[in-house]
């Protein structure tokens, strides 16, 4: 999941300054999940920036805020609404954001969120980050934990020698993941793999931005 957390009012009201009619786009996935951009959250800002005179022409939540053709339903299902708006505040992740930003080439579009990580969820608001998208992934040679992202260094050959009783020496709130890594290796019989030595990856290939296209295969008609 995405997880996102709002951005001070301040912040908000600075950007809306210049125009007094507002439309509001949640997302029904993960920012409504990490309570920034569900419906509760919407009718909630609705409120404040009623509050400050500012008039909400309208709502809606896409489903996944993030995917186009969702977003465009929304979109022309509430048109009445947006084109009497002067702007548009989206709570989504940035992704979502931009995919509203794709629809419009003469409105003015801001982002009401931030975006901070892919993140596993533990419990409502325990969010935690295990996954940068590398695009080259090493956990089979790491017992199933990431170091590009849970190693303060990102070293692929830890551990760099300055943990304390198993804490990170960046951060000694955080487990050292090069001795999580060890101890579940330790458990599996497979120490062996701790001491094999990991290639630098090759970071021209997360050349940004990613696109990839997915060609199904043709269906064979004589099946
Ligand atoms: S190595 Fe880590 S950051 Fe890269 S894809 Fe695998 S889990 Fe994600
Ligand atoms: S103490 Fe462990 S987690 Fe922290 S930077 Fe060193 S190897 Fe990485």
């Amino acid at each position: 999941m995405i997880i996102t957390t709002a951005k001070q009012l301040d912040n908000l009201f600075d950007v809306l300054k210049e125009h007094q009619c507002v439309f509001l786009i949640g997302c029904g996935s993960c920012a409504a999940a990490c309570h920034t951009g569900g419906e509760e959250d919407i009718i909630e800002i609705k409120k404040v920036l009623e509050e400050h005179n500012k008039t909400i022409t309208g709502y809606c939540i896409p489903k996944e805020t993030c995917h186009h053709l969702l977003t465009r339903k929304e979109l022309i299902a509430h048109k009445q609404d947006i084109d009497k708006s002067g702007c548009i505040m989206v709570f989504s992740c940035g992704a979502g954001v931009q995919a509203v930003v794709s629809f419009y080439e003469d409105k003015e579009v801001y982002s009401a969120l931030d975006t901070l990580f892919l993140g596993n969820v533990h419990r409502f608001g325990k969010f935690s980050e295990t996954c940068s998208m590398c695009g080259q992934c090493v956990l089979n040679k790491t017992g199933g934990i990431c170091p590009v992202t849970r190693c303060a260094k990102g070293l692929l050959n830890g551990p760099c020698g300055g943990a304390k009783n198993g804490k990170c020496e960046v951060n000694p709130e955080n487990e050292c993941v090069w001795v999580s890594i060890y101890e579940r290796l330790k458990k599996l019989g497979r120490l062996d793999k701790l001491v094999q030595f990991k290639e630098p990856k090759d970071y021209s290939l997360k050349r940004k931005p990613f696109h990839l296209n997915i060609t199904l295969p043709k269906k064979n008609n004589k099946e």
